[in-house]
């Protein structure tokens, strides 16, 4: 007998809405200089390493039994966390907490959007919005951006008013050009649409001096949801750790569409021994910017240019064709993304051996592909 036949996607009956779609791809790939993922570099410090392995131990005693439901603990410290940066206080029955941030934007689609609504972002900007909408049967809308990518905010109000999307998504700082969102676009947005607005602020602590969340925007404002993570500033992209801040009645939908126990007594344990850390992980925050600021710095000599960015990340060209640009960096051992923005590409800011590497390989490559 030869291999059995191998089924394709197509074969099955996949929702059509589903199909030709291609998943979630930042590729994995075994490089020296992986700068792909905006990942933040530094090891995690060994004082939490060590209190990670008691927090998991005691937690698994009780791995027979079900976790808390509720992550009551887990959202009190993530609402310290929060009350500690944004000022104003957040209460722990105003944050929630799920698998990433991803997981928590899926069941706000799950609450707010799905079948017969719609979903509206500026694009480009963070690619799972549009995916995580299709996976929910959320229609996406593409919101419009300037040329340099900052938003136009009456333009974006006029469309926000004319096409009436039930969720409104702005990332901020953006993702893949890392600019920043003025919280007065975000409290005209809210003021021009009955749906809810979602700030997702998964690189919020990279912000330059000045650059405001729009925590402080959360008072009196019960559709206005900012989510954030553990996987980019506090380095636990591993940890699988994304929460939100809002209105309690926020809360009290996701309630309704999340999974019962989806947040393990391990995830819980891990995040909140990572929390009790967090001035040593937030630590490294300061060097990353540098990092960022340096790769800003630097590109003019090259002949090339970037976006003002308040991430941990630059976008930067112009290539004639990034694609062939980023094949040429990835042969010099450093992974960047091609974000599919024509003539960009968007590196991650890491260490300063990293950034090293990152400019010797592209001062190689910039003269043949600019
Ligand atoms: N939002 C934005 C803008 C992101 O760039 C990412 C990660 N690339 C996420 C959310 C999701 O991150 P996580 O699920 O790891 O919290």
């Amino acid at each position: 007998d030869g291999p059995a036949e191998l089924t394709s996607v197509d074969a099955l009956p996949l929702r059509p809405e589903l199909r030709g779609k291609t998943p979630y791809g930042a590729p994995q790939l075994k490089v020296a200089h992986r700068l792909n993922t905006n990942e933040n570099p530094y090891p995690l410090p060994p004082e939490l390493l060590a209190d990670l392995a008691t927090a998991l131990a005691e937690a698994s005693v009780e791995l027979n039994r079900y976790p808390d439901r509720d992550a009551v603990a887990l959202r009190t410290d993530l609402a310290a966390y929060l009350t500690r940066t944004a000022g104003d206080r957040v209460g722990p029955e105003q944050v929630w907490a799920a698998n990433g941030s991803n997981e928590v934007l899926q069941q706000l689609l799950q609450a707010f959007g799905g079948a017969g609504r719609t979903a509206l972002g500026f694009t480009p900007s963070y690619s799972m919005h549009p995916i995580i909408a299709a996976g929910t049967g959320t229609a996406w809308i593409d919101g419009h951006r300037r040329a340099d990518f900052t938003i136009d905010a009456d333009a974006a109000v006029a469309q926000v008013r004319e096409l009436r999307p039930d969720v409104v998504f702005v990332t901020s700082p953006n993702n893949p050009t890392g600019t920043a969102v003025e919280p007065a676009t975000v409290e005209a947005l809210y003021a021009a649409t009955q749906g809810m607005v979602v700030v997702d602020e998964a690189y919020a602590e990279f912000a330059r001096l000045g650059t405001p969340s729009a925590l402080a925007l959360l008072p009196d404002r019960p559709r206005l949801v900012v989510s954030r993570t553990m996987s980019k500033a506090f380095g636990m992209a591993g940890l699988r750790l994304g929460y939100l801040a809002a209105d309690p009645a926020v809360v009290d939908a996701l309630q309704l569409v999340r999974l019962p126990y989806h947040l393990s007594a391990l995830t819980q344990a891990a995040a909140r021994a990572a929390l009790a850390h967090t001035d040593a992980l937030l630590a490294t925050v300061d060097a990353v910017k540098a990092e960022r600021d340096r790769i800003v710095a630097e590109l003019p000599r090259l002949g090339l240019t970037s976006v003002p960015s308040d991430a941990n990340f630059v976008l930067f060209g112009r290539f004639a064709d990034a694609r062939a640009a980023w094949q040429a960096l990835l042969d010099h051992d450093v992974l960047v993304r091609d974000v599919g923005i024509p003539g960009w590409l968007r590196v991650t800011a890491g260490t300063p051996a990293e950034t090293e590497a990152f400019l010797t390989a592209l001062g190689e490559v910039a003269p043949a592909h600019r």
